[in-house]
């Protein structure tokens, strides 16, 4: 396949341009090397528009095909940013930067829509305009959601979007994906509860909050089995609990516990959500304590919508032969969601191969997958933008 010779060409340069990413990794929005470097490389493959600061460090470049007759631009998104989290890989071209770490394969990411951009930009044997979409603040911060919010699909009359995250466990290079519901939503609570405190030697004279937050702690944990199938793909955990006692003589007055739900199906997310209301209020009640819910709204779940994703599929065989087209969903967020929310389009797994999982301090992202997936992210614009044959003898 041409496309996939191409990359194989450019293999050695796409490797350079990932591995300098994974030296100097940057964090959320506070991208000012990694955004002007991406850039950089754009403006030097010729595209015909390459804007900086949308979402204060996201990119977006445009390329023209030979011809622009169907009116049509397809937009292909990569994350940018890295992790707070310190590297542990020995690798002779580690982060250089102690502390944060490219621990979720953003720099691959990145590198391989270069790639495919450079590719577009010289042979533009398509019918349209390609949108490369290089988005900040993916881990935390919902870059995609500004992105969106800043009027990015409008300006550059996106119809459809497209992108790509690595995993281990398949092999490198291949691809999985699932109609529907493919990764997770993820909202974060904090339930505080107040009542008396007072000396444990006298503990009929209190209200005591850590006894009642534990009932409310273990009683939260029977929601997934007893409220919503085991079968349900939801995740619930209390990550943090802290009471305002500073010792084994006193009893305390307030209890904050932290946590957070995951799931794949939008209706059990208000289900977990009710739930989770009903029992912290019950079982304070029941204890004559008081007690509130606070959430955090996080990403919501990535939903690919079918026909775009049949078409990811086809390219997908194209590039890598079989395709995992039943792929197992995640429960971990992603803020591409956002992105699927204002257009129709799919979000692709590559195999990263047999190595560390994401955000595991060992993680490193497999360029061997390079070629395979700059080729589908050209491949998705080749096919969605098809040049009409009769125009263009
Ligand atoms: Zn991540
Ligand atoms: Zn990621």
């Amino acid at each position: 396949m041409a496309v996939r010779n191409y990359f194989a060409r450019i293999h050695e340069d796409m490797t350079a341009w990932r591995r300098d990413f994974h030296q100097h990794p940057e964090l959320g929005f506070d991208l000012p090397r990694t955004a002007s470097r991406v850039a950089e490389l754009l403006r030097s493959f010729g595209c015909d528009e390459v804007v900086e600061g949308i979402a204060q460090s996201g990119v977006v470049a445009t390329i023209r095909g030979r011809t622009t007759a169907s009116g049509r631009a397809i937009g292909l998104r990569a994350d940018i940013d890295a992790l707070p989290i310190e590297e542990t890989t020995g690798l002779a071209y580690a982060s250089q930067t102690p502390g944060k770490m490219h621990a979720c394969g953003h720099d691959g990411h990145t590198a391989m829509l270069l790639g495919a951009a450079r590719y577009l930009s010289e042979t533009r044997n398509f019918d349209g305009v390609a949108v490369l979409i290089f988005q900040p603040a993916e881990e935390d911060g919902c870059g995609g959601k500004l992105m969106v919010e800043e009027g990015i699909m409008e300006r550059f009359g996106v119809s459809e979007v497209y992108a790509m995250h690595n995993l281990p466990g398949i092999p490198t290079g291949k691809f999985a994906i699932r109609h529907g519901s493919i990764m997770g939503s993820t909202d974060e609570f904090e339930i505080h509860v107040s009542g008396r405190g007072g000396h444990p030697a006298s503990p009929h004279k209190t209200i005591d909050t850590t006894m009642i937050a534990a009932q409310i702690l273990l009683s939260l944990n029977t929601i997934v089995s007893r409220d919503v199938s085991p079968l349900g793909r939801v995740a619930l955990g209390v990550t943090t609990f802290n009471t305002d006692s500073r010792a084994s003589n006193i009893i305390a007055q307030n209890v904050v516990m932290e946590g957070t739900i995951r799931t794949l199906e939008p209706e059990y997310r208000e289900r977990v959500k009710a739930r989770v209301e009903e029992i912290t209020h019950g079982i304070a009640n029941a204890f004559r304590a008081k007690a509130s819910v606070t959430w955090i709204e996080g990403y919501p779940t990535t939903v690919n919508t079918a026909d775009q994703t049949e078409h990811a599929i086809l390219v997908a065989r194209d590039v890598a032969g079989e395709v995992d087209t039943n792929a197992e969903p995640l429960l971990q967020a992603e803020d591409f969601s956002y992105m699927l929310q204002a257009r129709p389009g799919a979000f692709m797994f590559i195999g990263n191969g047999d190595t560390p999982m994401l955000h595991d301090p060992g993680y490193y992202f497999d360029d061997e997958a390079m070629p395979s997936g700059a080729s589908w992210f050209a491949g998705m614009i080749e096919t969605r933008l098809p040049v009409n044959q009769e125009r263009n003898v």
